[in-house]
């Protein structure tokens, strides 16, 4: 095959594209479906204690405006548990039908009874197979769970993680793999321990009689090869609908890297339902930047939409002043502010394409690849800013108005395009 002969896309790349999903069985979280091939779904956790319901109900409030499909919520005592109903009553004053899914450790099949309003307000119970109980009490707590959930109609996550593995099974693992002619190992009988405390703790609750559409898996760990090596396991085992995250990611950018190199290579297979990107936050920092961070990895990798984004150059020694950067932030942030309003008037304006260029070097061209692009001028170039709109030039914006001038075009063409014309609204 030559250059010439080649095909376009090679045919295994095109099957292996984001948009080749690993077909599990669907899962429905309240209002949300998970799995099936549904779009993946983004969702993320308070870090509110629970007891405290109006400071939780708030935070919750802020996830799911940000963009958060399910919010998890910890339920660690009697206090917590008796406040869910009223966090579910406050965010249905709201208006906000976001599932809430009860974290448990350790005493969830003591909450979940004691407190069947909890169990019932909570659209979906995690449960860490690792920290039910120990000895003979872990599975006796584990059914019951399973089975408060098949009664109350919910789904359950069973969502093993490397912190926290069934020492048993490790155990038993560590002491078969000993005694090999050539052990693996030890990380490699660890990945295999938290791949099976997910799997068999799945077909217990089957044995118990939850059906497999109630059923999500995770198994969370700390290092991406980990991850991806994990769950790339799950996946060949079981069809399972999966929750894809990386715990401890960590901080800043290294929290972002890590979990986007990570959930990317998976996603990429097909791998993955549901995502949660867990960041650490700065204190004070908000909460919400793992719902955008999420959304914007499902976004860049070509799987969801949610917002505009605005392309912008990186610069360069070509542009000695900070105009572009500051207009590529000024119209991502007003883009981002705007959306609750356009998103109720404005179907389909999530796909709009926005670029801020530095310089006539990949200004014009970028630009006409965008919906709306606005080229700057360069160091020595004239101080002019040719606008493209729908690929081609439709105005040059000067002065001090500029920026105010370019918000403005993006506002019209917003409503030009997206917007839906009432029949016989001129009546
Ligand atoms: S568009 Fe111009 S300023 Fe921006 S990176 Fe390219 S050459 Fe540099």
């Amino acid at each position: 095959m030559t250059a010439e002969t080649a095909p376009i896309v090679a045919p295994e790349l095109e099957a292996a594209g984001p948009h080749a999903r690993r077909l599990t069985v669907p899962v429905r979280v309240g209002s949300v479906v998970v799995g099936g091939g549904a779009p993946v779904v983004v969702q993320s956790m308070t870090n509110t204690d629970t007891a405290d319901a109006e400071a939780t109900a708030r935070q919750v409030a802020a996830l799911a405006r940000a963009g958060s499909e399910i919010v998890r919520i910890t339920v660690d005592r009697d206090e917590s548990a008796r406040a869910v109903p009223e966090i579910r009553e406050r965010l249905a004053r709201m208006g906000l039908d976001t599932p809430l899914v009860g974290d448990f450790h350790y005493n969830g099949h003591l909450l979940l009874a004691n407190f069947p309003d909890c169990a019932e307000a909570l659209a979906k119970y995690r449960i860490n197979p690792g920290n039910v109980g120990f000895g003979n009490k872990r599975d006796r707590h584990f059914a019951t769970i399973v089975e408060i959930a098949i009664k109350h109609d919910k789904p359950v996550r069973i969502g093993a993680n490397w912190g926290s593995l069934d020492d048993d099974l490790l155990t038993r693992l560590m002491d078969e793999n000993a005694k090999l002619a050539r052990p693996a190992e030890a990380r490699a009988v660890t990945r295999e321990a938290l791949v099976r405390s997910a799997l068999l703790s799945a077909a217990l609750a089957e044995e118990i009689g939850m059906k497999r559409e109630k059923i999500i898996l995770s198994a969370k760990v700390s290092a991406v090869q980990d991850l991806i090596t994990v769950y790339a396991e799950l996946a060949r085992r079981a069809d399972y609908a999966l929750h894809l995250g990386l715990t401890e990611a960590g901080m800043g950018s290294k929290g972002i890297v890590a979990s986007s190199t990570a959930m990317g290579v998976l996603l990429q297979q097909g791998i993955g339902d549901t995502i949660r990107v867990s960041l650490t936050p700065e204190p004070g920092g908000d909460r919400t930047r793992e719902v955008t961070v999420a959304q914007e990895m499902l976004q860049t990798m070509g799987l969801r939409t949610f917002v505009p984004l605005v392309a912008a150059c990186p610069g360069c020694g070509r542009t000695t002043s900070t105009t572009f950067q500051e207009l590529a932030f000024e119209v991502q942030d007003y883009i981002r502010t705007s959306m609750p309003e356009w998103k109720k008037h404005y179907p389909g304006v999530e796909t709009l394409n926005v670029a801020v260029m530095g310089c006539i070097v990949n200004g014009p061209g970028e630009s006409k690849h965008a919906d709306i692009g606005i080229s700057l001028p360069g160091t020595g170039e004239f101080p002019t800013a040719p606008v493209y709109i729908d690929g081609k030039k439709a105005m040059t914006l000067r002065g001090p108005t500029l920026r105010e001038d370019f918000k403005k075009i993006v506002d019209d063409y917003v409503q030009r395009r997206f917007g839906v014309t009432r029949v016989g609204a001129a009546e």
